[in-house]
């Protein structure tokens, strides 16, 4: 605590002889300390009741919450209208503002600049629900706090060109592709054994360099009918479940991909680090609510996506995947490199999955259009160009926090030395991203 070492350093003078003002301005400064806690305190718990009073009015904007049950029946009981809420926000925004950071301590810093901007998301959350029309780009600044990069047509023509070759022969791309693939799908009576074979494989590399709270754990459920492929809901108590939609084939890499995204060094560890360093260690009770639509997914998506590499770097994956998972999936482990090699272009293509959502967001195309290029540029057969449009509807610019997300996850990472022929420093950088409440602008 900085305001004990400030009052300790002042006895020493004391001792020296110095006048007792020192002391003095010690004791004013631990007392400013103690209000400036306190201030923080309620704007911390005022902040939770809003999140949750929103939920109210958008069903998917409470992500988790496990803090006190009180501030909870609090939000029930006060039925606060939109514009209510979007009141409270600015009069919280303005109290943030008066509030003194202490310049020294660098979480503290972090955690001022971090209710800024959340409370600044939740305003444009409260103006969109209330009839406002953004376009692409302004939402996912208003509610990411980042803008991605745009890509020409040609850019992606110039991937395609070359999966064309690799595939050679009559038809749309994307079909010669999807056939080609379809050798690598999880049979679903063998998708249990292989998701558990990569989640025990991905916590243990986590393990190796992440001291992880103790009794953390997750169950996995599989459901259908959804918009998204996968989902971890965070409970508190460092525990999480998550869910696997199975509504389409699920392709072998999808396992490593997803138990380390929702898992370990994932979603399932960002959450349960933040729980121990920030809601237990520091008593801030503003990070047991994830608002979905807020600075912290690019965060959460960026990490989580950026996490698989941190965990499976180079060959490494391919090495565990032909000795272990394609043999439980059945499928021809000869074929890992080969299948890992096609992946690794068709995943230059990640950013027309946004180009597609810009353009339909902005209403440049309608949905058929909108699948239509998914199709053509992301390579994604109809049914799930369809679900991608799905989760368009619902999620809007949320995509970005995927692809931009971890690209300046990596770029953040690797400008403090944590380069993939660094691997310790990388994972002690990433472990300490995943335990602070650093936001989007924040990496730059
Ligand atoms: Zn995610």
């Amino acid at each position: 605590m900085p305001d004990s070492s400030k009052v300790s350093a002042g006895r020493r003078r004391l001792a020296a002889g110095v006048a007792a003002g020192i002391l003095l301005t010690a004791a004013v400064a631990a007392q400013q300390g103690g209000s400036r806690a306190s201030d923080m305190s309620k704007i911390s718990r005022e902040y939770v009741r809003l999140v949750l009073a929103l939920g109210a009015h958008d069903k998917d904007y409470v992500d988790a919450y496990y803090g006190p049950d009180d501030i909870r029946k609090e939000a029930e009981t006060a039925h606060l209208t939109l514009d209510a809420i979007g009141t409270t926000v600015d009069r919280l925004a303005a109290s943030l503002k008066s509030v003194s950071v202490d310049a020294a301590d660098e979480l503290a810093r972090l955690r001022h600049q971090y209710l800024e901007k959340q409370l600044a998301a939740m305003r444009a959350r409260v103006r969109m629900l209330e009839g406002e029309k953004l376009s692409f780009d302004q939402e996912s600044k208003a509610l990411y706090d980042a803008v991605a990069p745009t890509y020409s047509d040609a850019h992606f023509q110039e991937v395609l060109d070359r999966l064309d070759r690799r595939f050679p022969g009559s038809g749309p791309l994307v079909e010669r592709y999807d056939a080609w693939r379809r050798a690598f799908v999880i049979p679903r009576d063998k998708l249990d054994a292989v998701f558990k074979a990569a989640i025990g494989a991905c916590r243990e590399r986590t393990l190796a360099h992440v001291k992880l709270p103790p009794g953390e754990q997750f169950t996995v459920e599989y459901v259908t009918n959804k918009s998204w492929s996968g989902y971890n809901w965070y409970q508190g108590n460092f525990r999480s479940l998550i869910q696997v939609n199975t509504d389409l084939p699920i392709y072998i890499d999808r396992a490593i991909d997803l138990a380390c995204h929702e898992g370990y060094p994932g979603h399932h560890v960002y959450n349960a680090l933040l729980e121990q360093h920030l809601v237990r260690d520091r008593g801030w009770t503003e990070f047991t609510v994830y608002p979905l639509f807020s600075p912290q997914s690019l965060i959460a998506e960026g990490t989580a996506n950026f996490g698989i590499d941190v965990a499976f770097p180079g060959r490494d994956r391919i090495d565990y995947e032909r000795g272990t998972l394609f043999p439980l999936a059945g499928l021809d482990a000869s074929r890992t490199a080969e299948y890992y090699e096609v992946q690794a272009l068709v995943d230059q293509l990640s950013y027309a999955g946004n180009e597609a959502a810009r353009r339909y967001i902005n209403g440049r195309i309608d949905r058929d259009a909108a699948t239509a290029w998914l199709q053509t540029y992301a390579l994604m057969p109809h049914d799930r160009a369809a679900q991608r449009v799905r989760f368009f509807d619902q999620y809007r610019s949320y995509v970005i926090n995927y692809n931009y997300g971890k690209d300046l996850v990596r770029a953040f990472i690797e400008s403090r030395g944590g380069t993939a022929d660094h691997p310790a420093k990388r994972w002690n950088e990433f472990e300490t991203l995943l335990s602070s409440p650093r936001l989007p602008s924040g990496l730059r």
